[in-house]
Order: C-alpha cells, then structure tokens, then sequence
C-alpha cells in the first residue's frame, strides 16, 4: 500500500460500517468514508492512515449509487445524529438486518445456518420521519452573545443553531422559539460547557403521540429559573402543553438531566397510550421514543413469551412498566425492577389508571434487587424480560438468571452487540436462540431495536 496522507483516490463503496460509514477497498486496502453511500462510485481525500485500514473524506460522489436518496435535513453531514439520511430507507433497514446478524455470528458466535433458519424480517416504520416523541435540545451563546438551540456537529460540542430537526414533530420548533425569545427579553444566559457559567443548558421537549399532551423542562445550572411566569404564560398559550418544570443539574458532566425536577406549571407528568394502555410520564423516566413502532415492539415481546395465563413474569429494566402492563394481561404475575425511584413512581401509578392489580414494582439495579430476592425470597419466574440500556446485562443479572433457570427469556436490546455478548453467556448456561426479529425504532439512524426469544433446553 502506498497511500498518504491528503492523498485524493477514487473508488466504489462496496458496503457500509456499522457506524454507517462507507467502506471502499482501493488497491486492497480498507477505507472508511463517512457520507458516502454503497453503490457509490466517489473521489475522497485520505485523511487518516493506520496499519490495516484509513479514513477518507468525501469530496465528490462520481457516480451516485441507485440506493441514493436526497436527503431531508440540510445539516445531515453535519449532524452527528442522522447517519443514513441519504440511503433509501429499504436499503437502511438491510443494513440494519445484517448489522444484527452480524454482531449474533460475530460476538455471539451463532451460526450463519441458525440465523438463516430462525431471524424473522425485520419490522419497518411506515414514515421514517417525525416519529420521536421527545427531543433534548442543547442550547449555547453564539458569537454575537443571542442564546440558540440546536445540535452538537458531529462528534463535538459546538452547536449549530437548527431548531427543526426533520426526525422530532414539527410543533417543537415552535416551543424552542418561545424558550430562546423568553432567554433573549430577560436576558437568561445559556450554559457554556468550557467555563461552567451560564444557565439554559437544555430543553427537553416530550409528546404524547396518542393523547397530544406536551411536556417541556429545562435543564438549567442552577437552582432558580428567573422570570418564570414569563416562560410559562407563553409556554401555557402554545395548544396541548400539560407540563412546564425544570430540572436543576449543576455538574460539569456529559449526562443532560439532573436528579431533581420542579415544576413550573400544570401537571409533574404527562400522558399517553401504547395499545389500551394508557401511561403516566414524568421527566426523568425513559419511555420509548416511537410509539408507533413501540407497540409493534411490545406486542412481539408478549408474543416472544407465549403466555399461558398463569405465568410469573419479572420484567428487568422496566422503565415506567410498559412492558411489565402489557405481559400482565396474559400473566399470572409479573414483577418490574428499574433503577430510577421517579419512573417506579410512574409504574406504580400506571398500574392504578389502567386498573392492573396483578403486578409489583421494585426500585434498584436489576443486579442487585434479582439475586437478593432469589437469595432470600427464594421467588422464582416462567419467563423473564430483560431490556436493558445500550451497554446490557450486568454479568450479576445474567448469573442470576441461569441460577434461577425461566423457561423462557425474552432479551429486547437497541444494540445488537451487548446483545450478542449476553446471548452468549445464556446459551452457554443451559438456553438455546429459537426466535430473533428487528424492529426499527430510529429510522435514518444506524440504531436499531432487536428481540430474541431464548427457551431452556430440555436437560
Ligand atoms: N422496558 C422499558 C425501559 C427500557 S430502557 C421500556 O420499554 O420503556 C432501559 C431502562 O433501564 C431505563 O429505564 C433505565 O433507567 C433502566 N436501567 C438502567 N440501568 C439499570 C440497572 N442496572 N438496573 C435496572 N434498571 C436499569
């Protein structure tokens, strides 16, 4: 290989990274090229070499590819967020299928033969537009000292102002206009990451899709918000809007909310339905971003755990209990363990307003609450659900799952790769992968939504 750096190649993508970068392999030698599509015949500059593989960057596509699609959002190179915005959205949901089947052969160490047999095709959205139902927006000080909103480009923290993000309803930019115009007339400061000052360090905008409730909370640096009643006079005008509170985060650190949470105005939570049930929101719970797909997603997993009516469920890292509510019409019991106290609250109330007296809610890690309740209680589960965040089961959680050997496990994950690892660790103790199904959930994302069923095998 002789290439250098800032050299200009030509070539074709050949396939895609999992990141969705563009892979091309020019003399041999493998090239990652973010923006560039597969199919794609280009001219990129290198702009990075190691032993093995270098990055390029995009400079011309020559020959565009069939798969090519004229993207939506004029910042998608920008914008670290939408990664596939000029695929086809057919070709983005191949990607994801065999970014799935990739990890589960490559991690899990599944056979080609196995995921060919029992991997169901993955299930699309209708509109892989306006489909999120909450937004967290980070706002800064441009040059000229006015307070924007917007998002980090790609990979740092400098904000480009854009409050019209193609993939959020069209209502939110609305409510960013009514928070920056309230920062600008009572001069309220926006965070600055590098020095600490300021206040305003985000929005967090949520939607209930079915109920049109609207739920707003800033997140400030600080523990008082001035001239309060300004911003919620004219958040309050804006139709739907429910609830208006911040949240007080003073730490220097990545994570965007805070513990505590005040309200402003109307009510701590808002609602919305998945199906026939309907949820309590407040704004330190997780709830999934796409309800459409989320009740597509939910349905598979009852499906998954093929109830019978007298099954005793634990659903870990329940969230609000979505999950737990849907399984415990078809159940005998089904308990719930999330970490955050706010959204057991949520689940707790969830199970009231829906009428569901067959559930319990416990609040602590999944890696404590399970084996402390199997060590002293000695309880017990048919099947148990596991949807853990991005990073996936403790190895406590998992140990403690095979001791307490359910008949069934049905294991829903948005990245395939922590996935992957777990699955292994089960099928290693005893369980065999009979079902596997993606859901896109984030369209023109690379992120994608997996359930698998795994049975006990028969001893
Ligand atoms: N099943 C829910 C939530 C899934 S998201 C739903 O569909 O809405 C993952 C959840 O795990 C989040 O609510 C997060 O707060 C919670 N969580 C993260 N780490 C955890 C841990 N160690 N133990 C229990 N819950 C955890």
């Amino acid at each position: 290989m002789d290439f250098k750096k800032n050299d200009s190649i030509v070539m074709e993508i050949e396939d895609m990274g999992a990141d969705g970068q563009g892979i091309g392999k020019p003399d041999g030698f493998l090239m990652f090229v973010k923006d560039a599509v597969i199919g794609d015949r280009i001219e990129a500059r290198i702009t990075k070499l190691k032993k093995t593989y270098g990055y390029a960057r995009l400079e011309k596509v020559l020959a565009p590819s069939s798969f090519r699609v004229e993207p939506v959002c004029r910042f998608h190179r920008q914008c670290g967020g939408c990664q596939l915005q000029a695929l086809s959205y057919e070709k983005q949901l191949e990607f994801k299928e065999r970014k799935i089947r990739n990890n589960l052969i490559r991690i899990g160490g599944f056979s080609e033969e196995l995921m060919e047999r029992i991997m169901e095709p993955i299930v699309g959205m209708e509109d892989a537009l306006h489909y999120r139902n909450k937004a967290q927006v980070p706002i800064a000080m441009d040059k000229e000292g006015n307070p924007v909103a917007g998002f980090y480009a790609g990979r740092t923290h400098n904000i480009i102002a854009n409050t019209d993000c193609a993939l959020g309803p069209e209502e939110n930019q609305v409510i960013l206009e009514t928070v920056l115009s309230y920062m600008r007339a009572n001069k309220v400061s926006a965070y600055d990451e590098k020095t600490g000052k300021g206040l305003v360090r985000h929005v967090l905008i949520r939607k209930g899709f079915a109920s049109g409730e609207w739920m707003v909370c800033l997140v400030i640096n600080g523990k008082r918000l001035p001239a309060k009643e300004k911003l919620t006079g004219a958040l309050a005008r804006i139709p739907g809007m429910t609830s208006v509170s911040y949240c007080v985060n003073v730490k220097n650190t990545n994570v965007i909310m805070g513990d505590e949470v005040r309200l402003l105005w109307g009510s701590r939570t808002i609602c919305d339905s998945i199906g026939e049930l309907t949820f309590s929101i407040s704004p330190l719970s997780f709830y999934q971003v796409n309800p459409v797909q989320t009740q597509k997603l939910y349905e598979l997993a009852v499906e998954y755990a093929g109830l019978r009516g007298s099954e005793t469920v634990w659903d870990l890292y329940c969230g609000i209990g979505t999950i737990s509510l849907f399984m415990a019409k078809k159940a005998g019991f089904v308990c719930g363990v999330e970490v955050v106290p706010q959204a057991i609250e949520d689940a707790k109330e969830n199970a009231r307003r829906n009428h569901i007296e067959n559930v319990a809610f416990f609040a602590g890690k999944a890696e404590e609450v399970l084996p402390q309740k199997y060590e002293q209680e000695g309880i017990r589960a048919d099947v148990i659900v596991v949807d853990p965040p991005r990073k996936g089961c403790d190895e406590k959680c998992l140990d403690t799952i095979l001791k307490m050997q359910p008949e069934k496990i049905v294991y829903i994950s948005c990245d395939s790769a922590t996935l992957a690892r777990d699955l292994k660790v089960l099928c290693g103790g005893g369980y065999e992968l009979v079902r596997g199904r993606g859901v896109d959930m984030f369209g023109m994302t690379v992120h994608v939504e997996t359930v698998c069923l795994l049975s006990r095998k028969a001893q």
